[in-house]
């Protein structure tokens, strides 16, 4: 990208700093009972204060209440709001566009931060206002140079009392490797565009490296074990919770497992990836639970409790991890 427009693109992003991304957004349903018990199932969370109108009586709060992390599930919206920049529907949307028709089509969610100000009670309506606080200084990252980009979300009840607020950051990327889609918005050659971006790679750090290793080393699943209680624990961590052991080995998994929950990825879609994405949380038969992906299998066919197995996937640049098809 010359300079120049370079200049009048940073320039066109700042226009958008302090802007709401569209109207107020208010929850569908009021706070209610039924979307608490099953954002309490999907959690497990048992606490009775959320569950049982009985106990919620003698608590603090007289009633049952919300689990204040909820706070975002109020305002989720729809599918039809998600169908990808190509028309774009909002401030946001019309951001991300002018990026990725920058050539800095990929994206990945950083870090978010939320605060609660109070317990939400059985009838309350949820408002929440989402604005573009900050764009950084151009960065160069591990996944490629790019922009991170903040929104803050405030969040008021029906009186427009604060009820919490949550601020999500993302970067905005030319992706690293292969630079292909550099070379596309610049107009360039052949080659580079012929290299397709890859799968973002995990971090390897000090707890969880040695997984990945093994994962490609092994061709297999495994599962971190205490060396004291034998307790498995998964994804791999320091310490025991059961014993507080801080000795650990590992065992192979049989690759058996049930689909526990999934959902269908549709977008965004990030370069490197295939879509529709099947997410999938998955039981593995020695008890553990694990994020994955279902492979070898549409979307329409894909039933919770359904059985699964193991397979490793290998990427075109190498790199392996573990996914699920349905058991044959
Ligand atoms: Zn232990």
């Amino acid at each position: 990208m010359s300079d120049k427009k370079k200049e009048a693109l940073e320039a066109e992003i700042r226009t958008y700093v302090g802007k709401p991304i569209g109207p107020p957004v208010t929850g569908r349903d009021p706070v209610n009972e039924p979307m608490i018990r099953q954002w309490c199932d999907a959690m497990g969370e048992s606490h009775p204060a959320y569950l049982d109108a009985a106990t919620a009586s003698d608590t603090v709060h007289g009633e049952i209440v919300a689990p204040p992390t909820m706070l975002q599930a109020w305002i989720m919206e729809g599918w039809e709001m998600h169908e990808g920049y190509d028309e774009p529907k909002n401030e946001q949307h019309r951001l991300h566009k002018l990026l990725n028709d920058n050539g800095y089509t990929g994206v990945l969610g950083t870090n978010t931060e939320e605060n609660y100000t109070r317990y939400l009670k059985l009838g309350e309506t949820v408002t929440a206002l989402t604005v573009i606080d900050s764009i950084s200084e151009e960065k160069a990252t591990g996944a490629g140079i790019g922009y991170f980009i903040t929104t803050v979300t405030t969040f008021t009840n029906q009186d427009g009392e604060d009820l919490g607020n949550m601020s999500f950051r993302v970067l905005r990327f030319k992706p690293a490797d292969g630079g292909a889609s550099q070379a596309a918005s610049d107009g360039g050659g052949e080659a580079a565009v012929a290299q397709k971006p890859s799968r973002i790679k995990p971090p390897y750090g000090h707890d969880n490296g040695w997984w990945w290793e093994k994962v490609a080393e092994g061709d297999c699943l495994p599962i971190q074990r205490c060396a004291d209680c034998g307790k498995l624990r998964h994804p791999p961590r320091p310490m025991c919770d059961a014993c507080g052991s801080q000795n650990w080995d590992s065992i192979e998994a049989s690759g058996k497992a049930t689909l526990h929950t999934f959902t269908v990825i549709h977008y965004p879609q990030f370069p490197g990836y295939e879509y529709p994405i099947i997410s999938a949380i998955v039981d593995l038969e020695e008890g553990e639970r694990m994020a994955s992906t279902i492979v070898e299998c549409a979307p329409e066919d894909v039933s919770i409790g359904m059985a699964l197995e193991m397979l490793i996937q290998e990427d075109e640049d190498g790199f392996k991890i573990p996914f699920f098809k349905p058991a044959s």
